[in-house]
C-alpha cells in the first residue's frame, strides 16, 4: 500500500505550523527576501525535541511571521499543492494569527477573503477554515476573538473555531454561554484537550463547550467513563502522531492510543497539527501509522469516511 496514494482528509492543521525551511527558500526567492539572520535563528532551532525546544522554534517564527505579514498567505499557497499532490480530498486549516492582527474588522474581513480566494484555486480539493483561539486568563481578550470569529462565521469565511494553547489557561465552562450560542447556529467547535492536560479538561470541552471534536483527546484513556461516552457521542478524535511524539509522553507509537482508538471501534483522524514544526506531512503520518501501528486499507477507509463526516462542512 502506497501512502502518497490513499484518499486523505486533514482536520488539524494550524496556519503558522505549516511553515516550513523549503517554503521559506521558496518565497525568498520568488517573492520576497527573508533576511539570513532570520533563518539563521530558524534553523538553530529546527528540529524540536521536545515542548522546550518547540516553544524556541515558535519564537524564531514569529519573528518572521511578524515582519513578512503576507508570508503566511504565501506559504498555504505551497501548501495546498502539496496536499494536492499526497491526494488529500479535504483540508480544514485553522486561521489562528490573522483573528488579530488588525484591530480594524473591515481589514480582517478583507484579509479572510483572499484566503478565500484559495479554496477556488484548489478545487476539486475541498477546503475549509476556522479560526484557532488560543486559551487565556484574560476574559476580555477571549471573548474579544470568540465574537470576531462568530461574525466571520456569519459572512461565510470560516466554517466554526478552534481553542487551542495551554490547557490550564481557561475553563471553557467559564464561556459555555458563547459555545452554547455558537452551537445554535451551527458552528464548528473543536476543543483541544487532553494532549498535556487530563481526563478532567476533556470534561470541560464536553460538557459546556458543546463539541463534537477534540483535538489530540490522549487522556481520554485515562478514564472508562470518558471512553464510554465518546464511543456513545461519537465524539471525533484529532490524533497528531509525530506531534503527539514530540510534545507528549507517547514517544513510542505503538503505545500510542490511536491503537486503543481503533481496537474500539472510536471515530478518529490522523493529521499533522504543525506539519512544518515537526517536520513532517500528512503522508508521513499515515506511513508512520501503517508501519508501528499495523494500519491497513480497511483502516484508512474508515479514517477518511469519519474525518469527512466530522469536517466542519456544509
Ligand atoms: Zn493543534
Amino acid at each position: 500500500m502506497d501512502s502518497q496514494n490513499i484518499k486523505k482528509a486533514e482536520l488539524h492543521c494550524h496556519l503558522d505550523g505549516i511553515l516550513n525551511l523549503q517554503y521559506f527558500h521558496v518565497i525568498s526567492k520568488n517573492k520576497f527576501p527573508i533576511s539570513q539572520e532570520d533563518l539563521g535563528k530558524y534553523r538553530s532551532c529546527f528540529p524540536p525535541k521536545d515542548l522546550n525546544s518547540w516553544l524556541e522554534l515558535l519564537k524564531s517564527k514569529e519573528r518572521i511571521i511578524t515582519k513578512y505579514e503576507d508570508i503566511l498567505f504565501e506559504a498555504l499557497d505551497l501548501y495546498f499543492s502539496d496536499l494536492a499532490r499526497q491526494n488529500v480530498i479535504y483540508s480544514e486549516i485553522m486561521l489562528s494569527n490573522i483573528l488579530y492582527r488588525d484591530e480594524d474588522f473591515q481589514n480582517t474581513v478583507q484579509t479572510f477573503e483572499k484566503y478565500y480566494s484559495l479554496k477556488l484555486k484548489y478545487r476539486p480539493m475541498k477546503i475549509n477554515f476556522t479560526v484557532g483561539i488560543a486559551r487565556t486568563k484574560k476574559r476580555d481578550v477571549f471573548e474579544k476573538k470568540l465574537v470576531r470569529a462568530e461574525k466571520l462565521f456569519k459572512l461565510n469565511l470560516i466554517k466554526g473555531i478552534a481553542i487551542a494553547g495551554d490547557e490550564y489557561g481557561s475553563d471553557i465552562k467559564d464561556y459555555t454561554e458563547f459555545f452554547k450560542k455558537m452551537n445554535e447556529f451551527h458552528m464548528g467547535i473543536e476543543i483541544h484537550a487532553g494532549e498535556s492536560g487530563g481526563p478532567e479538561r476533556i470534561w470541560d470541552a464536553l460538557q459546556y463547550g458543546y463539541c463534537k471534536r477534540i483535538g489530540h483527546g490522549l487522556a481520554v484513556f485515562d478514564d472508562k467513563k470518558l471512553i464510554d461516552y465518546i464511543l456513545k457521542n461519537e465524539i471525533h478524535l484529532e490524533f497528531c502522531p509525530s506531534s503527539n511524539r514530540i510534545l507528549t509522553k507517547y514517544k513510542e507509537l505503538k503505545n500510542h492510543p490511536i491503537n486503543l482508538a481503533r481496537k474500539y471501534g472510536m471515530n478518529f483522524s490522523i493529521n499533522t497539527d504543525d506539519p512544518g514544526d515537526f517536520n513532517t506531512n500528512i503522508t508521513k503520518e499515515y506511513e508512520l501509522v501503517r508501519q508501528y501501528c499495523g494500519f491497513e486499507k480497511k483502516d484508512f477507509e474508515n479514517i477518511l469516511y469519519n474525518s469527512l463526516t466530522a469536517g466542519f462542512s456544509d
